[in-house]
């Protein structure tokens, strides 16, 4: 170990040594990667030297990181790097767990096929993820530990590497001017790369609407507005969350104009704070767990259950905002890709204004769509991963007294159409649906174009 002037002076050294270009190229790289979200791109190393660039390009990379400090940055690289160890983890074997749990800071025990963990070390990697199956209550604790399978052990220390990761080491003031130098270049690229992504990321989320928006935000919104004066996690969340939309710290303010306590200077204050404007560090919406911790979470609607972050689910309501084509492809993929491609190229995907009113009976021989009032008996939320992304979509049976038993949608994709049928089920209540039947193969299927 070197002292750490010796330490400083030997990275500066590294900064300049044509020998680790290569090393310096790859910490570059891996960034760019990700920050694109494109971390597929980077290969692994196949021999020992390759193991001694890998090593020495993170080290770069963190040094690049701390010069830049840019939170956003900070954040994707931190995910992206712990999903990609994540990854090669799950492929280890106990005794290589067993160290890297250990190196990690949270000492595991191996237990047959499962691992053992301290309840204490176990509640503070897994603070993010309080949802669930994460509850310590759901999990048992036996004489002060928790039982993990090797899966949920991979997934924990996925946690604690973001963490670490997040957490750099401050530059001293020489070391840090010269990775500035030097990376500068980079530094820019990186940026203008960090800003095509949260374009990128703000296209996805469509036009601003509050409509699409989760019962947290909607909430506490509509609180705001009758003068109702909101806790501090309440007022965080929704300023991080229109700051994720696009919204500029002016237009925030006027949303806390309202507010029975509005000061003008401290709401300016607390909002650019947040917003990065002032202090540079931009802070992320705070995922479900944390906020349901906090108690800014009102309790979640089904497609709650279906997500793990507020904005997820915006993004989800965007669904209807996409074109016809990608519906379709969509509801196709949604459905395993059954069906003959006439049909799905050929579905429609509005209700017709004078669709006549019948029975659940009536309709499923009707050429054309029909207003029915059906009882949801089924009702679940989906999801399906296509290319590492999922499509959240809703499965549901419906029924009336024509039909001797209930019929399947086809899957909802648009959640604003999935969310009444929801609730009608959980309130035992009949819902009027237009509807149109549909053959998937052999079998009757409704195709669900508007409810209520
Ligand atoms: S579950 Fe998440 S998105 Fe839904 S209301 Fe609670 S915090 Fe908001």
């Amino acid at each position: 170990m070197y002292p750490r002037g010796q330490l400083e002076s030997q990275l500066e050294k590294l900064l300049d040594d044509p020998l680790y270009g290569e090393a310096r190229a790859l910490a570059v790289e891996r960034l760019n990667a990700a920050v694109a979200d494109r971390m597929e791109s980077l290969g692994t190393p196949v021999d020992e030297r390759d193991e001694e660039m890998y090593m020495l390009s993170y080290l770069f990379s963190r040094l690049i990181l701390s010069a830049q400090a840019d939170t956003k940055v900070i954040n994707w690289v931190g995910v992206t790097e712990a999903l990609r160890a994540e990854r090669s983890l799950k492929g280890e074997e106990t005794s290589t767990l067993l160290y890297v749990s250990e190196q990690l800071g949270v000492p595991v025990k191996a237990v047959g096929e499962q691992f053992q963990v301290h309840y204490t070390a176990y509640l503070t990697a897994t603070k993010n993820l309080r949802t669930g199956k994460w509850k310590l209550v759901n999990r048992g604790v036996v004489d002060g530990k928790v039982m993990l399978d090797q899966r949920t052990l991979v997934r924990m220390l996925r946690e604690i590497v973001v963490e670490h990761l997040q957490d750099l080491p401050e530059l001293p003031g020489k070391l840090g001017k010269k990775v500035l130098e030097r990376f500068s270049n980079d530094m820019e690229n990186m940026q203008v790369m960090a800003k095509e992504r949260q374009e990128r990321a703000l296209r996805e989320l469509g036009q601003l609407d509050f409509g699409k928006a989760p019962p947290c935000f909607s909430g506490h919104l509509a609180d705001l507005q009758e003068g109702v004066n909101l806790p501090h996690p309440a007022r965080f969340f929704l300023t991080t969350f229109l700051t994720a939309l696009g919204q500029e710290p002016e237009q925030i303010m006027q949303l806390y104009a309202t507010a029975p306590d509005f000061k003008e200077s401290v709401t300016r204050y607390q909002v650019e704070h947040i917003t990065g404007k002032v202090s540079g560090a931009e802070y992320d919406t705070p995922s479900c767990s944390s906020l349901i911790s906090q108690g800014v979470c009102p309790g979640g609607n089904a497609l709650c259950r279906e997500i793990i972050h507020p904005l997820s689910y915006y993004r989800t309501m965007a669904e209807r905002e996409k074109p016809d084509g990608v519906k379709r492809k969509r509801l196709r993929l949604a459905a395993a890709g059954s069906g003959d491609a006439k049909l799905w190229a050929q579905l429609p995907l509005k209700a017709p204004a004078d669709a006549p009113p019948r029975s659940l009976a009536a309709a499923l021989r009707a050429d054309g769509p029909s207003r029915v009032a059906v009882q949801v008996e089924y009702f679940q939320g989906k999801r399906t991963k296509i290319d590492d992304k999922y499509i959240r979509w809703a499965s549901a049976r419906l029924v009336d007294d024509t039909v001797a038993r209930s019929v399947e949608a086809l899957p909802l994709t648009q959640w604003e159409l999935a969310l009444p049928l929801a609730h009608a089920k959980s309130r035992g209540e009949s819902v009027e649906v237009t509807l149109l039947p549909v053959k998937l193969g052999n079998q009757s299927r409704l195709h669900v174009l508007a409810v209520g």
